[in-house]
């Protein structure tokens, strides 16, 4: 952790340590400018560096308990770094599964499992931030998908093929939905399928392989095959079986902090067109004192102050272990829209620079646009609620 961030100022303030986070995120950010960004969405490239000193700094790794190398802090916290990270215009995509991905292993691995990996993936000698569920033909339907893991002696053997395993070639490990037992053997489609934390740098050298997709942003994420790809049966998570549940309790955090992600993003959007408003002057006045330009920043701005408030409404249940399916897909949804509609507003706002890349409004702008489809669609949302919290018949 840096300096002024220690276990004890927890204990002194939470409050007092948050804001001190922010500053120290904030600090960290003026190192990487908009022109480092550009040129790395330029050229496809992965942020390393910006990486390397998060890790160092500590930021990555306060969701593990302190036994482990961890500060031990929340999801309150935890959202503060990746809020403040958007917030200076940067982009903590590359990384945040670096941050959560390891709550499976923390709640459901074995104390030996817990013992071998935790610390390295606190201190970042491992990097565990590939995350493979989803797959080419069963997409949103997860328990639907079709790689397998057959038991075989002590090993199991893996054949199938994930889509969208965003930072697989920047990562060590991978946090692996596999189905155990087949679909017509299972009386509910959510059981017979488990996780596992695979060892990519050996699963590379016998059926391991990954095959980047270029997308309309800099994300690092690839399509991933297995070829009768075999691993240690230690590399199995929990119990056989009950991966699925596994899984989603692990999917409440990252809709959070994705959704504190989508925050920062509203506010660096807000900031930038309020700035340019005062400034740009055109028939002799600035763009800013048209109402036609100010509603749809000032509506943005209350858009994300309401999707913050719910933000860390979600945040603060989590960290006190309430169950949170309502709030954390509410807070997923509000915030996404919130950075969309300020997104949209920005770009508006700045006319034709809006679309010249020297600003980075153009980038951002296909940066937040990602957030209404993954890590779960706007449209799985309002499932959800309208399902389980408003008890509509199931429409799927
Ligand atoms: C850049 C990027 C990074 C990603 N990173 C990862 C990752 O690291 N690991 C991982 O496992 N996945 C990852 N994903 C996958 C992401 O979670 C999925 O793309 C997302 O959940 C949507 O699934 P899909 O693309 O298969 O869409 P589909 O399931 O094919 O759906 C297509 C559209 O139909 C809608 N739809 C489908 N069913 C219904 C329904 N019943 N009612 C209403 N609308 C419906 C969806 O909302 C969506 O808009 C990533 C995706 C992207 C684009």
């Amino acid at each position: 952790m840096p300096e002024s961030i220690t276990s004890n100022d927890v204990i002194n303030s939470q409050q007092e340590t948050i804001s001190e986070i922010r500053l120290s995120v904030a600090k960290l950010c003026q190192d990487y400018s908009g022109d480092y960004w550009r040129e790395l969405d330029r050229n496809q490239e992965y942020p390393t560096e910006f990486v390397k000193a998060l890790t160092e700094s500590g930021f990555l790794s306060v969701l593990i308990p302190e036994e482990y190398g961890g500060s031990g802090l929340g999801i309150v916290a935890a959202s503060t770094i990746l809020e403040e990270i958007h917030h200076q215009g940067c982009n903590a995509a590359a990384c945040h599964a670096q941050m959560y991905t390891m709550g499976t292993v923390l709640r459901h691995g074995s104390e030996l499992q817990k013992k071998k990996y935790l610390p390295k993936i606190a201190d970042g000698t491992l990097r565990l931030q590939a995350f493979g569920v989803t797959e080419p033909t069963s997409g949103t339907d997860t328990t639907s998908l079709r790689t397998t893991a057959i038991k075989d002696g002590d090993e199991y053997i893996i054949n199938g093929q994930k889509i969208w395993t965003s930072r697989a070639e920047h990562s060590d490990l991978m946090l692996l939905l596999a189905r155990t037992t087949p679909l017509n053997q299972v009386s509910k489609k959510t059981e017979g399928l488990s996780v596992f934390l695979l060892d990519m740098q050996e699963a590379k050298k016998k059926g391991l392989s990954i095959k980047p997709i270029k997308t309309m942003m800099n994300h690092s994420t690839t399509e991933v095959f297995f070829d009768n790809l075999r691993i240690p049966e230690d590399n199995l998570i929990g119990d056989e079986g009950r991966g699925f549940r596994y899984i989603l309790s692990g999917m409440n955090a990252e809709r959070i902090l994705i959704a504190a992600e989508c925050i920062g993003d509203a506010k660096w959007f807000t900031n930038k067109s309020t700035n340019y408003a005062n400034d740009r002057h055109v028939f002799g006045r600035p763009i800013g004192q048209n109402q036609g330009i100010q509603f749809p920043i000032a509506r943005a701005y209350a858009n994300m102050k309401a999707a913050e408030l719910m933000v860390y409404h979600a945040a603060n249940l989590y960290d006190k272990g309430e169950s949170i399916g309502e709030e954390a897909n509410t807070a997923k949804l509000l915030a996404a829209d919130a950075s969309w509609s300020a997104a949209e507003a920005c770009v508006q706002t700045y006319g034709g620079f809006g679309f010249a890349e020297e600003y980075d409004i153009e980038r951002k702008y296909r940066e937040a646009r990602l957030y209404q489809v993954a890590p779960i669609s706007t449209n799985l949302i309002l499932s959800y609620l309208a399902e389980h919290v408003l008890g509509m018949p199931r429409s799927y």
